[in-house]
């Protein structure tokens, strides 16, 4: 069978998952017929689905002729027969429990064509099992969509033991007809993907307050807003349902053994029917209380260990099983738990090895299951992460003194002489120029993050040797060849972050001043010393300084010559934008370099030149605004925006 023999889809179960697949099927253009055991109910999933249908039209999202003609390829059916006698693909979403379901397949078997389909929406049953009930445990298959599905973009593709490779690419290009994004589960195991990584990870949080090493807060504040997961872990615990949790947990643990079991808190929770949002009352206190309250300044490095190293582990778990590979995780994770990175990217970018001596440290302490570390978690910490290096998303340039790195729409250009506190060379200022050229020309590239490398200096300024050296510029020269780079550097008709942790001293701080932000380490120290040595600053200093901190302060900071100006003065006086822990520096650098690298480039180019425009001519500045604004109405990506802000979602910016 090809997906273009498919016309007939069959739904089984209208309740909550039914209806909205329903919804969806008939959205993309699928006859369906959507079956119940009672009158009344596949008449309330149909009228679910004429509301949402009906909700999309008013928020634009489709034309009201087509939520019509969606409505109208639905059947609602009580007979059996009538339901599955013509169908090509059946979807099952009946509720979950193993004896119900097996009886509907017994019953749609004596009904449906023999080429048909059969996918179970099962959040948790076995799939090989429930296969082997029907006569076609080949042509059978988990479709696991998230709730609710009209919105939800992710779903799960599960081979069971049987299932042949058709079927399951099938079913993948009926998801990608649904408008979904499938992703292979290549075992029936428990919670396939997402729920693997969610509930284990919600379990974890509980541990840890059960066992009083954390509270509900801190462990809140730190997955909301340390991890920046869209919600604290007890938070979507109360959405999910601590009942729904628990039983998921239950069997894990009945399947996968000790590891999984059930933390106390968790099943106080269950006994107390304190079951989250829907009962009124879980982790928090929906009715007499104000809810989920998260302070944004409470979380732990304790917590964070903990949780991350918990989540390594899992991860080894499915990749080191063969359930899915680190790609699909972080695709799935993404889009089903709305995560903005995936969790094997997590762990890597956090360090396997620094996770492993947690896990390592927690197993001695407490001797449970859950922090046995797994062989293949011990492997990857070897190999230093569950992504191959070799086969990592970057690519660069190569330089002397600089090193280039474009990854995610991010070009990093680092000075790289930390062994000299990155001081600026001639022939550095040469490779910065011949670096821009490249990173302006990529389209790749949307932003530039300028950094230094090694943890002692961003630049500490001019290597004066260098110079002495015999570059043969002489030394006006060499100023104007300065100013010139860095100038161009002001001028990238792209985003410019510079990311300071450490000295930031004299040419070092005339760079900075060439990015459109600055972000700065509570570590770091800035100064143009420059007096101290009967110099001036000569790389645009006097020029650049004052406009971005005041005259006065620019005096201040040339006259003086202190180069131990804290990050904090540095950011009263308007040079530094942020100022950020040191233990999270490098991590909140990387997360603003890839939002501008997200923002909308041609609006970025002019903004940016617009302003160049006006700094001598107030007029023509404006003029330049007026005619950009004008311009951008004509691309897309003002549409792009538009749409993403009426449809609540992140644009995806071209630059056209
Ligand atoms: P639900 O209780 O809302 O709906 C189940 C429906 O199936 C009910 O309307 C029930 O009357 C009907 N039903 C019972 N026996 C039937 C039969 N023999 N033939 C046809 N219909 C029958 O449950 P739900 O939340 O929609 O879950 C359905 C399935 O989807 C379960 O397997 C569940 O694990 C899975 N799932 C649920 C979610 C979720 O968030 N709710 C997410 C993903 C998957």
């Amino acid at each position: 069978m090809e997906i273009d023999d498919i016309n007939t889809i069959t739904v089984l179960g209208a309740g909550n998952m039914g209806h909205g697949i329903a919804e969806v099927a008939a959205l993309a253009g699928y006859d369906v017929y959507m079956r119940d055991i009672k009158e009344e109910f596949v008449q309330n999933g149909y009228e679910g689905i004429e509301w949402s249908l009906n909700k999309l039209a008013e928020n634009d999202r489709i034309t009201q002729d087509t939520a019509d003609a969606a409505l109208d390829r639905v059947t609602p059916v009580v007979d059996m027969e009538e339901a599955v006698s013509s169908t090509d693909f059946l979807i099952e979403a009946v509720p979950e429990q193993m004896e119900i379901k097996k009886d509907v397949y017994g019953d749609v078997e004596q009904y449906a064509p023999d080429g048909a389909i059969f996918a179970t929406n099962t959040s948790s049953l076995s799939i090989t099992e429930l296969s082997e009930v029907t006569e076609r445990p080949e042509r059978f298959c988990g479709m696991h969509f998230f709730n609710p599905p009209v919105r939800m973009d992710l779903v799960e593709v599960i081979t069971g033991e049987h299932t042949d490779e058709e079927t399951l690419e099938l079913t993948e290009a009926l998801a990608a007809d649904f408008g979904k994004t499938p992703v292979r589960v290549h075992r029936d195991a428990p919670g396939f993907i997402v729920n693997r990584v969610l509930v284990p990870l919600m379990n974890e949080a509980a541990w840890l307050v059960s066992e009083e090493q954390a509270t509900i807060t801190e462990v809140d504040s730190t997955t909301k807003f340390d991890i920046g997961h869209p919600m604290g872990a007890f938070e979507l615990g109360d959405q999910v349902g601590n009942d729904v949790s628990y039983h998921v947990l239950q069997y894990m643990n009945e399947v996968l053994g000790e590891a999984y079991e059930p933390a106390p808190l968790l099943a106080e929770k269950v006994e107390n029917e304190e079951l989250g949002k829907k009962t009124g009352k879980g982790f928090y206190d929906y009715e007499d209380g104000p809810g989920a309250e998260i302070p944004a300044d409470e979380g732990s490095e304790f917590v964070e260990a903990r949780l991350l190293a918990s989540m390594a582990n899992e991860v080894a778990k499915l990749i080191g099983g063969d359930i899915a590979p680190p790609e699909s995780i972080d695709e799935a994770v993404t889009l089903g738990g709305g995560w903005p990175e995936g969790p094997v990217a997590v762990v890597d970018d956090y360090g396997l090895q620094s996770l492993l001596e947690t896990l390592e440290e927690a197993y001695e302490e407490t001797g449970h299951e859950r922090y046995r570390p797994d062989d293949y978690l011990r492997e990857r910490a070897e190999e230093g992460g569950f992504y191959d290096a070799e086969e990592a998303d970057t690519e660069g340039y190569t330089y002397d003194t600089i090193a280039v790195e474009i990854n995610e729409r991010v070009g990093r250009l680092s000075i790289d002489r930390p062994h000299r506190m990155n001081t600026i060379t001639t022939d550095m200022i040469e490779e910065i120029d011949d670096a821009l050229d490249r990173l302006v020309e990529d389209d790749e590239v949307r932003a530039i993050l300028l950094t230094g490398a090694g943890d002692r200096a961003f630049s500490a300024g001019f290597d004066a040797s260098t110079a002495a050296a015999g570059s043969g510029l002489e030394t006006a020269e060499l100023s104007r060849r300065g100013q010139h780079v860095f100038g161009r550097l002001e001028e990238v008709p792209k985003p410019v972050l510079a990311a300071i942790d450490g000295y930031c001293l004299g040419g070092g701080m005339e760079l900075a001043a060439c990015a459109d932000m600055r972000i700065a380490s509570e570590r770091s120290q800035f100064g143009q010393p420059e007096h101290n040595l009967g110099l001036m600053p000569g790389w645009g200093g006097t020029q650049r300084l004052p406009r971005i901190v005041g005259e006065g302060r620019a005096k201040e900071i040339i006259f003086t010559a202190d180069n131990d100006y804290d990050p904090e003065t540095m950011s009263d006086y308007g040079f530094v934008n942020e100022v950020v822990s040191t233990e999270g520096f490098e991590d909140r650098a990387w997360e603003l370099a890839c939002d501008l690298a997200a923002g909308p480039p041609i609006a970025q180019k002019l903004t940016k030149r617009a302003m160049l425009a006006g700094r001598d001519d107030i007029d023509a500045g404006l003029e330049y605004e007026a005619s950009s604004f004008g311009h951008l109405f004509t691309t897309d990506d003002l549409w792009e925006g538009l749409s993403a802000f009426q449809g609540d979602r992140e644009p995806e910016f071209e630059g056209e």
